[in-house]
This record gives structure tokens, C-alpha cells and sequence, in this order.
């Protein structure tokens, strides 16, 4: 709620307030004082631009507060959106160079022009952070560019971008602040986006690193290491683990998924402890421990990406104030409706619990924006699938073998590769197989592991089934058009209902 009277509690010169209230234009007029709005998001990435919309298609007055300056979060600015452009188009690159020959593709002078690659990144984003400003619009969501903070939970302070401060009163207040880079632990690695960076200065190097040191394993590590290595680097990936792939991916899967990235050209270090890194003469030295019996070894790089993961944002939230409570790792304690420590006051994406997937953020929005207007909501965490954008794609829903086997769950497998499936033949690309889990008894499909051409957009098949409580002989008795990779979907299908698939 914007008011004279807070304002004038602030302490910003009241000339540069006013200046700024008045240079702002929100797409619906400012809440007055006797109207509160009903939701009020902090955070403008996919979980909280997604509640904003939902919020006020219900019909609830609402407003999102970024700070950025764009909206689209982590996700669209510096995550999902940049990688996948550079991820696809760094393929299409490798592809000319190495693969399409075999097609009956003679191409000469075949070149890598790095700006233009980064600049159609750039625009990809430009574009879509836009896109979701067009949707706050027509869906008149308000949007306030500036720094939230708590006053009570039901009043924030915001420090506008363009200067000043205005104070704003909501019914409900969703924390949607997502999360930021983690730093090395111990701090004997520090990133300066230049030599050492972090997935941010991986998406912008201005050149490609003759060496390229990958700390982590990890989804994003490895979609970073890949881009790089089809442009030119030599990549090293420093795992302190013993797979790859990160939390929640079938071990068998995880170990195919090396193996094909080795015969690309990407080392790995597995089970190796990173001590250091130094910069020195224009190069980073990076010092290992392998787990195994201590040996210490140094690396030479050119660029080091640390990818050891992300951690939440709270800071300058005030939380403490108002009361939200966090847990030891930093993240906002929910329970099962969104609701924090804080009555009225609700939690969504990166910030709390959970894996930190954009989907996830965005399906959290969409049920809390529900809960604030009916008080119902639902979101399966059982059905999240996580996909790598690597090539080949590598994608998954549910319980992976470890789990089951860990449980105690009796279950089965059915396995089809794609070598045995006619789109992929015919389209030279063949890696990978799909592996489907179900439980022995009932036959309910408990998890779906893919590796292949194409496994980001299949495994919404898995998905959808799964979310039905479909069987593996409910996918086998459906048909799939011909010819089409997701055959292969059926007949791993087919091959755990009945025990056979018909082309493998
Ligand atoms: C390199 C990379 C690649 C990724 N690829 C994928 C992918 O392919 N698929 C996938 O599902 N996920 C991917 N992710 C993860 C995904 O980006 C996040 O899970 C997602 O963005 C989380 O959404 P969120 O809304 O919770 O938070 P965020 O997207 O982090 O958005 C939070 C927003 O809140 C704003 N904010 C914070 N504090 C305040 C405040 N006090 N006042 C106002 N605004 C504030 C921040 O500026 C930010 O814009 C990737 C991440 C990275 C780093």
C-alpha cells in the first residue's frame, strides 16, 4: 500500500520518491490504501511470474515485485533459456563439422562465429523475458521493479529500481526469490566470472577455452561442459562422487550416459576431491584428492567452472522480523500447502524444499496461487522429471533402481534401445536405450529412465502416464504413430508387461 504517511518514514529524499513514483506506470493502478491487493509475489522468476498470472486470472488483485530488472528469474535469464540456446546451437555446430558428411553433406569453410552464437542466446532471452512483461499486462498482474523486503507480514517495503520507496499491503505475500550460485565450499576456489566462473560466466565467455576445467558433475555442469567441448575445449569434469548426473538418476543410465560423453571427448575425474584452484601466468591451476588412496594431482586450465550447485535467497527479506522460519541449509520451511511459519505468508520454488527445477517452481505457482483463491491445491512430486539437454538427451521420472532395489520393492524392468527403433536408425542417431521400472505385482510403472535422441520431450509421456497411475501394458496396448522414436517408449513397454518387445 502506498501511503504519505510511510513514505514519509523512509528515508530516501522525498524529491527522488516522488520522482520515481511518478516515472512509474504499472499496468493497473497502484493498490490505494483502503485496497489492499490479494497476492503480492516476490520474485518474478518462473515460480513467482507463473503465481502472478494464475493469482489474478482468478481474479485476485496482484502484484510481482523482481529486482532484476527483467522478468523470468534464474531461469530465463541466466539458466534454463541461455543454456538450451547454447546447447542447441553448439550441437547443430558439432554436427556440421563431425556428422553431417555421412548424410550427403559436403559443406566447406565450416566456421564458428562465437558472437553470433552468444548474440542469438542474447536474443533469446530478450525475447522471452519480454514475452512474460506482454503477459503481466494482459493479465493485469502489477509489476513493481525493486528490492522487497518485510515490514509485517502483511506489508513490504520495496526500494524501487529507479530510485525511492513505496510500501505496499497484501493479503497474502508469496516468497518466490528462487536461488543464486553456491560457492566453493571453504572458499579455496573463488569465481571472478572470468577464469573462474560460474554457470552465468560459463554462458558468456567471450572465447573458447583451450582447457576447460568442470567442477561438479552435476545437470549443469554437464550441459556447460558439453557446449564447450563442441566448440573446441578440452573439458575435464571433477566429480567428488563416483557417477554423474547429479541427484535421482538411474545408476545404469548414469554410467551409459559417461561412456557416451567420453567418446565425445570429455574426461572425468570421478571420486576426486577439489582442493584448490590458483591463478597464475594467465592459466588456473586446479589441485585434486582422489578419495581412493589421497593422491593429489594438479590441472592446468585456461577456464575453471565451478557447478557445485545453488543455494537459496533470502537475504534482506527480513524474515527474521516477521518470523519464517528457515532450516539449516537456508531454505524457507513450508508445510504442505505453501504455508510458512508466517500466516498469510506462502513459499514457492528454489527458495524452499524440493529439487531446483523451473517446472516445479511453476507448477508450486500455480497450486499456491490456487490455494490463496479456493484454498486447493496440488502438485505431485512424485512425477517431476528432470531431463539433461545434453546429446544424446537424458530424462527421468520416478524411482530409479537403486531406490527400488534400496526399499525393498519387488518390481520389473522392461529396456528397448534405440538401435532397434526405425526413426532412430534412419535418422543416423541411435544412442541410448528407454528403461521403464513397474512394480512386479501390479504392474503400475514406478519410473522411466531415458537416454536418446530426443528424451526431454518423451518423458512427458512417462509423465502423463504415471500421473493416471497408468500400468506398463496401459502404454503397450496404446498405439504410437509409426515411425517415431517414441515407438521405442512402447516397446520398453512391451518389454516389461510381456516380457518381450517385437523388435529387439
Ligand atoms: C545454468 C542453469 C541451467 C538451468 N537449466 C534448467 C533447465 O533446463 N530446466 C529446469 O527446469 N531448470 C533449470 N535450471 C534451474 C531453474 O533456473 C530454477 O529452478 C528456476 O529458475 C527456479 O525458479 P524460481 O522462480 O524459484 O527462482 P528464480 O528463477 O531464481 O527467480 C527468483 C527471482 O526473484 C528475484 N528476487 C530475489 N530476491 C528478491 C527480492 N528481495 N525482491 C525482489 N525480487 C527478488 C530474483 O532477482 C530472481 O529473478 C537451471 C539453472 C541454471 C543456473
Amino acid at each position: 500500500m502506498l501511503t504519505v504517511a510511510n513514505l514519509s518514514k523512509t528515508s530516501a529524499p522525498r524529491v527522488a520518491r516522488r520522482a520515481a513514483l511518478t516515472r512509474w506506470q504499472p499496468s493497473r493502478g497502484l493498490a490505494t490504501p483502503s485496497e489492499p491487493y490479494d497476492a503480492i509475489i516476490i520474485g518474478g522468476g518462473p515460480g513467482g511470474y507463473v503465481a502472478a498470472i494464475k493469482a489474478a486470472q482468478l481474479g485476485l488483485k496482484t502484484a510481482c515485485i523482481e529486482k532484476r530488472g527483467a522478468l523470468g528469474g534464474t531461469c530465463l535469464n541466466v539458466g534454463c533459456i541461455p543454456s538450451k540456446a547454447m546447447l542447441n546451437n553448439s550441437h547443430i555446430y558439432h554436427q556440421t563439422l563431425h556428422d553431417i558428411k555421412k548424410r550427403g553433406i559436403d559443406v566447406e569453410g565450416v566456421s564458428l562465429n562465437l558472437p553470433q552464437m552468444l548474440k542469438a542466446k542474447d536474443d533469446s532471452v530478450a525475447g522471452l523475458t519480454r514475452g512474460v512483461e506482454i503477459l503481466f499486462k494482459q493479465n493485469k498482474v502489477d509489476y513493481y521493479k525493486g528490492t522487497a523486503s518485510f515490514v509485517s507480514p502483511t506489508r513490504l517495503s520495496v526500494l524501487l529500481n529507479e530510485g525511492g520507496e513505496t510500501e505496499l499491503d497484501g493479503k497474502n505475500i508469496v516468497i518466490a526469490t528462487g536461488s543464486e550460485v553456491a560457492p566453493f565450499p571453504g572458499g579455496a576456489v573463488e569465481i571472478d566470472e572470468k577464469q573462474i566462473v560460474s554457470s552465468t560466466g560459463a554462458l558468456n565467455l567471450q572465447e573458447v577455452p583451450k582447457k576447460l576445467v568442470v567442477i561438479g558433475g552435476g545437470i549443469i555442469g554437464l550441459e556447460m561442459g558439453s557446449v564447450w567441448s563442441r566448440l573446441g575445449s578440452e573439458v575435464t569434469v571433477v566429480e567428488f562422487l563416483g557417477s554423474i548426473g547429479g541427484v535421482g538418476i538411474d545408476e545404469e543410465i548414469s554410467k551409459q550416459f559417461q561412456k557416451s560423453l567420453a567418446k565425445q571427448g570429455l574426461k572425468f575425474k570421478l571420486n576426486t576431491k577439489v582442493l584448490s584452484a590458483e591463478k597464475s601466468d594467465g592459466k588456473v591451476f586446479v589441485k585434486t584428492e582422489a578419495a581412493k588412496d589421497g593422491k593429489e594431482e594438479t590441472l592446468e586450465a585456461d577456464v575453471v567452472l565451478v557447478a557445485v550447485g545453488r543455494r537459496p535467497v533470502t537475504t534482506g527479506l527480513n524474515l527474521d522480523k516477521i518470523g519464517v522460519e528457515v532450516d539449516s541449509k537456508g531454505r524457507i520451511v513450508i508445510d504442505d500447502q505453501f504455508n510458512t511459519t508466517v500466516q498469510g505468508v506462502k513459499c514457492i520454488g528454489d527458495v524452499t524444499f524440493g529439487p531446483m527445477l523451473a517446472h516445479k517452481a511453476e507448477e508450486e505457482g500455480i497450486a499456491a496461487a490456487e490455494y490463496i483463491h479456493s484454498g486447493h491445491g496440488h502438485v505431485n512430486y512424485g512425477t517431476i522429471p528432470s531431463v539433461v539437454y545434453t546429446h544424446p538427451e537424458v530424462a527421468w521420472v520416478g524411482r530409479t533402481e537403486q531406490d527400488l532395489k534400496a526399499a525393498g520393492v519387488q518390481y520389473k524392468i522392461g529396456k528397448f534401445p534405440f538401435i532397434a527403433n526405425s526413426r532412430a536408425k534412419t535418422n543416423l542417431d541411435t544412442e541410448g536405450q528407454v528403461k521403464f521400472l513397474a512394480e512386479k505385482e501390479t504392474d503400475k510403472i514406478l519410473g522411466v529412465h531415458i537416454m536418446g535422441p530426443n528424451a526431454g520431450e518423451m518423458i512427458s509421456e512417462a509423465v502423463v502416464a504415471m500421473e493416471y497411475g497408468a500400468s506398463t501394458e496401459d502404454i503397450a496396448r496404446t498405439t504410437h504413430a509409426h515411425p517415431t522414436l517414441a515407438e521405442a517408449f512402447r516397446e520398453a513397454a512391451l518389454a516389461a508387461y510381456s516380457g518381450k518387445a517385437i523388435h529387439s
